[in-house]
């Protein structure tokens, strides 16, 4: 299996709840190396512009506003098969229907304030990682 990379949102829900660590830990314990990491409050244009895909969604404006509402901890991961490793241990979307020992089952308040974002594929790893990190900023 290929060592590859992808992207982590450490979301205002975990860091309003000083999870960040925790959160780290599970991802690590995982077998995901953080490769680069930033806290940031996230503007709404950087909000709007990451979610684009779910603009027509009817949970947009809200997602972007919660997105907004808080600190939030952008992190590259990398590990072997990176991106699915990272969404076993992320948990399903939706808390109430995670696994026992996920970060989502564990931690994770709602469906929307769900913890962590990751990606869903590693062309959109590649897409997320440059949204938020120049390349001199990711140190493997
Ligand atoms: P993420 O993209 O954050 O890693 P995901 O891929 O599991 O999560 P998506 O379907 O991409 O889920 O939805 C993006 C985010 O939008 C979710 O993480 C969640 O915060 C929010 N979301 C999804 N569905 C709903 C919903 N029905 N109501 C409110 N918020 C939702
Ligand atoms: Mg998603």
């Amino acid at each position: 299996m290929a060592v590859t990379r992808t992207f982590s949102i450490i979301k205002p829900d975990a860091t309003r709840r000083n999870l960040t660590g925790a959160v780290t830990k599970m991802l690590e314990d995982a077998g995901l190396r953080v490769v680069a990491s930033k806290r940031i409050r996230m503007s709404r244009e950087q909000a709007e512009g990451f979610y684009a895909v779910h603009k027509e969604r009817p949970f947009f404006g809200e997602l972007c506003e919660f997105m907004t509402s808080g600190p939030v901890v952008v992190q590259v991961l990398e590990g072997e098969d990176a991106v699915k490793r990272n969404r076993d241990v992320m948990g399903a979307t939706n808390p109430a229907n995670a696994e026992p020992g996920t970060i989502r089952k564990e931690l994770a308040e709602s469906i929307e304030a769900n913890t962590v974002h990751g990606s869903d594929s590693d062309e959109n790893a590649k897409i997320e990682i440059a949204f938020f990190f120049s390349p001199g900023e990711i140190v493997g």
